[in-house]
């Protein structure tokens, strides 16, 4: 898979909202865990399961919780672990420049709307 390609997956996940049941869809369900986790590095996965993983319904959760749990071992998404960390990387940039921008632009909420209400209703 072409970098430009872990770019856009990287890009795609910012709009991504986890569906907590998201499990059920798994294309995985019933597999051994072990066809998605590399025993040693002289191993490769098997391009079915990699193919299987890439077509799965809930890719783009699994992965994003992938990310937000910082956990890029195995096969996710249909990516390896190397290029996961490609797309990780890359999402936290977006996602770091995204909320500088939001907090220039003045658009983070406050968790206490309340307090933050005070300072501008005096
Ligand atoms: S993306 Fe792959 S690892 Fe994740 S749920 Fe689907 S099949 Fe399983």
């Amino acid at each position: 898979m072409r970098y430009e390609q872990l770019q856009q997956i990287a890009i795609d996940l910012n709009s991504v909202v986890v569906d907590p049941d998201w499990r059920k869809e798994a294309s995985c369900k019933g597999y051994d865990i072990n066809l998605f986790y590399l025993k040693n590095k002289q191993e490769q996965i098997s391009p079915e399961i990699i193919k299987l993983c890439y077509g799965c319904p809930v890719r783009m959760c699994c992965l994003k919780e992938a990310i937000e749990s910082q956990d890029s071992f195995g096969v996710r998404g249909g990516l390896t672990e190397k290029q996961q960390r490609v797309v990780f990387s890359k999402y936290r940039v977006l996602k770091r420049s995204i909320s500088t921008s939001q907090v220039s632009l003045g658009m983070v909420k406050s968790e206490n709307t309340q307090v933050n209400r005070r300072y501008y209703m005096a």
